[in-house]
C-alpha cells in the first residue's frame, strides 16, 4: 500500500492547503448556485481532521476512515457534511479488517462509499453535484483494477476523470440540492461540491505519485 497511516497528518495538511488556496473560487461557486457556505463547512470539517490526525495516524486505515466519517458528520454541517461523512463511513466498512490494503480492496471500498452517497443524496450522475466527480472516479478505479492498469497510469486516469467530471457540471441543470431551486439559472456554473471533491482527489493522487 502506497499510502501509510503515518502519512495522514501530511495528507490532511496538503488537502487543507489546496482548499485554502482555492477558497475564493469555492465560495463564489456556492454563492451563485447555492448559499455560499460550502467552503466554511468544509474548512470546519478539515480543521477537526487536522486536530486529530496525529492521534489517528497510529490506527489502521479502516478505523481511520471510520473516525474521519464520524468527525465530518458531526462537525461539517450542510448537505455536503452528511454526504462526505457517509462516503468515508462506507469506505471504512469496505476496508474492515483488511490488513494490507491493495488497489483492488480500495476500489471495492470506494465504490461502496460512492453507492452509499447516491442512496443518501437520492441522486446520480448528471445532476450537477459532487457525484459527477465521485462516480467517474469510482468507475475509473474499477476499470483500472479489471484491466490491471499500472499504478502511475491509473493515477493519471483518476486525475483526468476527476477534472472532467468537475468541468461537466458546468453545463448541467441542477436537479438536487439547493442549486436545483434555480432551475435554468444554474447552467454555466460549476458545482461547488464537485470542485472541492475534484481538488481533494487530485491532491491525494499527486501526493501518492510523489511516494513512487
Ligand atoms: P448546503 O447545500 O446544505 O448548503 P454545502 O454548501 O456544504 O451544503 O454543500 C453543497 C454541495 O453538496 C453541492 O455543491 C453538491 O455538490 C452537494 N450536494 C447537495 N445535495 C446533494 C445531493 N442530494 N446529492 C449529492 N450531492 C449533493
Ligand atoms: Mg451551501
Amino acid at each position: 500500500m502506497l499510502y501509510q497511516p503515518s502519512m495522514l497528518a501530511e495528507l490532511i495538511f496538503q488537502i487543507n492547503k489546496i482548499i485554502n488556496d482555492n477558497a475564493d473560487e469555492i465560495t463564489q461557486l456556492d454563492q451563485v448556485i447555492g448559499d455560499g457556505d460550502h467552503l466554511v463547512n468544509l474548512q470546519r470539517g478539515l480543521k477537526a481532521l487536522d486536530d486529530n490526525a496525529d492521534e489517528w495516524s497510529k490506527l489502521e486505515w479502516d478505523v481511520i476512515f471510520q473516525k474521519i466519517g464520524m468527525s465530518l458528520l458531526s462537525t461539517m454541517g450542510g448537505a455536503s457534511g452528511s454526504l462526505f461523512g457517509t462516503l468515508f463511513l462506507n469506505i471504512a466498512k469496505g476496508l474492515k479488517d483488511i490488513k494490507s490494503i491493495d488497489v483492488n480492496d480500495f476500489s471495492h471500498a470506494f465504490n461502496l462509499g460512492v453507492e452509499s452517497v447516491k442512496n443518501r443524496g437520492k441522486s446520480d450522475i448528471g445532476e450537477k453535484t459532487m457525484l459527477d466527480v465521485l462516480i467517474p472516479v469510482a468507475l475509473c478505479l474499477k476499470q483500472g483494477v479489471e484491466n490491471k492498469t499500472k499504478l502511475v497510469e491509473l493515477f493519471t486516469n483518476i486525475d483526468h476523470a476527476a477534472i472532467e467530471g468537475m468541468e461537466s457540471t458546468k453545463d448541467m441543470l441542477a436537479t438536487k440540492g439547493r442549486s436545483s431551486f434555480l432551475k435554468e439559472k444554474s447552467l454555466g456554473h460549476i458545482d461547488a461540491g464537485a470542485r472541492t471533491s475534484q481538488l481533494i482527489i487530485c491532491c491525494i493522487v499527486a501526493y501518492g505519485l510523489k511516494q513512487k
